[in-house]
């Protein structure tokens, strides 16, 4: 299905989020893990544009999908990047205070999309994030980026290593350059929509 992607909000503050209506997926991940990228392949650039918007880079920005009769089908919210410099002890010493609370209060929070860079090895602060995912019993899924960038072999001994350290089940690989990844991504958004 074709969306058209319409931009809704940056919140900085949980008074300024929308009011919750169709099922929501966040996006999550490091700063440079890929996620401008990622969503620019997904929903086209102006997504990406408004998220790196200086000022809405602490910002959640939503963006709504509509479908071909402009029903609002989904929301996709895209979260600060955090962790690039310096693993924090905690993800919420960095991220503003509102991030946790929006993570475990969200009451349409469908999907959690995290994102790890398979180029790299694990990193602690993918771990504590996914951990608290759990923790919180939110559904999530962990899309590896970058993956054009290594050959098949190296690609899969990467993703077993992530997937052994982060204690998951299931990576997909993703790449916003060539669109490897993507239909599956698709896949999993459209069964959490309306
Ligand atoms: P963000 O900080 O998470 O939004 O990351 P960006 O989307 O800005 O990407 C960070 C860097 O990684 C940029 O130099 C991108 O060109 C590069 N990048 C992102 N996604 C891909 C990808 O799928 N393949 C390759 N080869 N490079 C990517």
């Amino acid at each position: 299905m074709r969306y058209q992607t319409k931009f809704l909000l940056s919140a900085l503050d949980a008074n300024q989020f929308p009011a919750p209506s169709v099922p929501e997926i966040a996006f999550l991940g490091r700063s440079n893990v890929g996620k401008s990228s990622l969503l620019n392949a997904m929903v086209g650039e102006k997504a990406a544009k408004v998220s790196s918007t200086p000022g809405r880079t602490r910002a959640i920005n939503f963006f709504q999908l509509l479908d071909e009769k402009e029903r609002p089908r989904v929301v996709l919210s895209d979260l600060p990047g955090y962790g690039y410099a310096k693993i924090s002890k905690s993800i919420s010493a960095e991220w503003p205070k509102f991030i946790e609370p929006y993570l475990a209060e969200r009451e349409n929070l469908a999907l959690c999309v995290c994102l790890v860079d398979t180029n790299i090895p694990p990193q602690a602060s993918d771990s504590q994030l996914i951990h608290y995912l759990k923790e919180m019993q939110r559904p999530f899924v962990v899309v590896g980026t970058k993956a054009d960038r290594l050959s098949k072999n190296v690609l899969g001994k990467n993703l077993a290593t992530l997937r052994q350290e982060h204690e998951i089940d299931e990576i997909i690989p993703v790449s916003s350059k060539t669109g490897a990844g993507m239909p599956v991504l698709w896949e999993r958004i459209q069964a959490v929509a309306t």
